[in-house]
């Protein structure tokens, strides 16, 4: 197998030497090693590279250098290899253009000279971002392949499966594709059997409900214990946080999702404010640290799998799953988020799924190439979504009722869709119509201000208006607020009837709902912040709670 490249560029012999000798020695036996003085020259060489149809995974590039600065080499390298990470080496007096760099060039980080020692300031840095490389690098393909209508819900219920559980796929358009055709023949399948996810090792599934896809590529399902101490349910980032402190403080914890592990962060494109990542971290990147990190504390997972209902028995709570035996556990953490408000427009519910879609971006951005696409919606995550189909579609129009989004969305977002040149937003308006005749041709809005309405031409819809707290399956009596948000703590007294539910001396704790040992995280509870931060402190403190009830018990 070839070996990718990292490339490094110096203009100071000494330096590029430094830097030279401590990559290979640490790096040679799965990269090769390419030192270059000049970025020129470097260009030509990656030029090259790509012809012979070889990989670069890394780029090391000085700022300073004569000919041409780093930054200005990386964006040339980029336009080869868009996948390679990108890092600039710096004096402290640089760090500006750097900081620059990584809203311009989406720059990886930036190292400053000297970096010794190299296993503290070096090696975890490039280990940590060609790890990343990697998880996002697919070679020529081997794995799973879904074949199907790109116009289908059922294909993209499916691909929005593999994309949210972060299993990498292979979409293949039955009409356009001369693969899909060529597998269609061989496998001598039917119009009425697709979508079909072929395995690597043969096995096609047709027509597959998710939970066929999920025991094929091995998701758990059931739970291998009889009592936990602690059952997280919801894996946003909320549950993923509780679930890293709870198998790292050694307490016996399970984790059920519903859907895909991420939660509404996970179908984020880029989380830009999220602490310690001043480039920023895909929503799915995110999630495959958190998984990693949890299971590596013995956290047991089981997904898909939804959580219908939880009682009380003596102190025990038992918890109903969808599919699969009751679960006992001493303390639950409900972390179930929210779910997006549906859109009340003719001609959604035919075109749900085909061409119209609710939050997700990442599974269908590919389609929406070239194309003019629409937006609804005026806060952070839809921003995040224009910023990132406006590097697929054509145009990108965001439509939003108010007049604009300065009180909706967050300054830097505005910023980066301001300078956006394919990006348009459309204020005092709501969509009235969706048209098409087996997926979206059509949407028509109309100005709240003046009545007018307008048809244009769109490729895909993307909906993301409000949120309702995910809630409904509850059948216990946990005290909720008007609105269905869980309440918690010492809200509670504000409710007439707490006192005939709670029956301990003590106070709730912090998070802790009217039941006692249960307790609520993240978006799901009343009066929570609504940021992956916020969502992960609740969930590792909540985990806190759940000693103190412990040790009470
Ligand atoms: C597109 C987008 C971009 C965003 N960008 C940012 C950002 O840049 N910065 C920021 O700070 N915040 C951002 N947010 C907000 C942030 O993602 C949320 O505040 C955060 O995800 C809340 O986490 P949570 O764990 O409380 O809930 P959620 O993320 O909503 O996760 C809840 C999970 O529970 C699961 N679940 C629900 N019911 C059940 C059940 N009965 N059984 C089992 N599982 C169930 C759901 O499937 C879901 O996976 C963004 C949100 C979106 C949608």
């Amino acid at each position: 197998m070839k070996l990718p490249f990292i490339i490094i560029i110096d203009d100071d012999p000494q330096v590029l030497r430094a830097i030279q000798r401590d990559v290979r020695s640490k790096f040679r036996e799965e990269y090769k090693v390419l030192a270059a003085d000049s970025a020129v020259e470097a260009l030509e060489a990656i030029k090259e590279l790509k012809l012979k149809k070889e990989t670069v995974a890394l780029f090391i590039s000085d700022q300073r250098m004569p000919q041409m600065d780093g930054t200005t080499f990386l964006e040339g390298a980029k336009e080869f290899f868009p996948e390679a990470k990108k890092v600039l080496l710096t004096a402290y007096s640089d760090t500006e253009a750097a900081i620059k760099a990584i809203n311009t060039l989406k720059l990886d980080y930036y190292l400053l000279k000297p970096w010794n020692p190299p296993e503290e300031k070096l090696y975890p840095i490039i280990l940590d971002l060609l790890e990343d490389w990697q998880n996002n690098f697919i070679p020529q393909f081997q794995g799973i392949k879904v074949i199907g209508y790109q116009w289908s819900p059922l294909s993209h219920r499916i691909k929005d499966f593999l994309t949210g559980n972060l299993i990498p796929y292979k979409w293949l358009d039955v009409e356009l594709n001369d693969e899909a055709k060529e597998l269609v023949n061989t496998h001598k399948i039917e119009s009425a059997e697709l979508p079909c996810v072929l395995f690597e090792d043969d096995v096609l599934l047709k027509c597959p409900e998710e939970i066929d896809v999920a025991k094929k590529i091995g998701l758990k399902s059931n739970a291998s214990n009889d009592l936990y101490d602690v059952v997280i349910i919801g894996a946003g980032p909320a549950g993923l946080a509780a679930a890293v402190y709870g198998g790292s403080e050694g307490l016996k914890t399970l984790m059920i999702e519903k859907k895909a592990p991420g939660g509404q962060a996970g179908t984020s494109s880029r989380i830009e404010n999220y602490l310690g990542f001043p480039s920023g971290l895909s929503g799915a990147d995110l999630t495959r640290r958190a998984l990693t990190q949890a299971s590596r504390f013995g956290v047991e997972f089981l997904s898909p799998c939804q959580v219908v209902n939880i009682n009380t028995k003596d102190n025990y709570k038992i918890l109903s799953l969808s599919n699969g035996p009751e679960i006992k556990t001493q303390t639950i953490i409900i972390s179930t988020g929210v779910d997006y408000n549906t859109l009340d427009a003719k001609g959604m519910s035919e075109l749900t799924g085909a061409g119209v879609y609710y939050g997700s971006t990442t599974a269908e951005a590919h389609s929406c190439k070239g194309k003019d696409v629409f937006i609804v919606g005026g806060g952070n995550s839809a921003g995040q979504a224009a910023m990132y189909l406006s590097g697929f579609a054509k145009n990108v129009f965001i439509v939003i009722r108010r007049d604009s989004l300065n009180s909706t969305m967050s300054r830097y977002l505005i910023d980066q869709i301001d300078k956006s040149k394919n990006i348009s937003l459309i204020t005092d308006s709501v969509v009235v119509e969706v048209i098409g005749k087996n997926s979206l041709e059509c949407i028509t809005l109309e100005n709240i201000q003046t009545h007018v309405r307008k048809t244009s031409e769109s490729g895909a819809l993307f909906i993301f208006i409000g949120a309702k707290p995910t809630t409904d399956w509850i059948q216990l009596d946990i005290l909720k607020d008007p609105k269905g948000y869980i309440e918690t703590g010492r809200e509670l007294f504000k409710h007439k009837n707490f006192k005939k539910i709670w029956k301990l001396e003590r106070d709730p704790l912090l998070l802790e709902t009217c039941i006692p040992g249960i307790f609520s995280a993240g978006d799901v509870r009343a009066g929570a912040m609504n940021r992956v931060a916020s969502a992960v402190g609740e969930g590792a403190m909540a985990i806190k709670l759940v000693h103190e009830y412990m040790a009470g018990l």
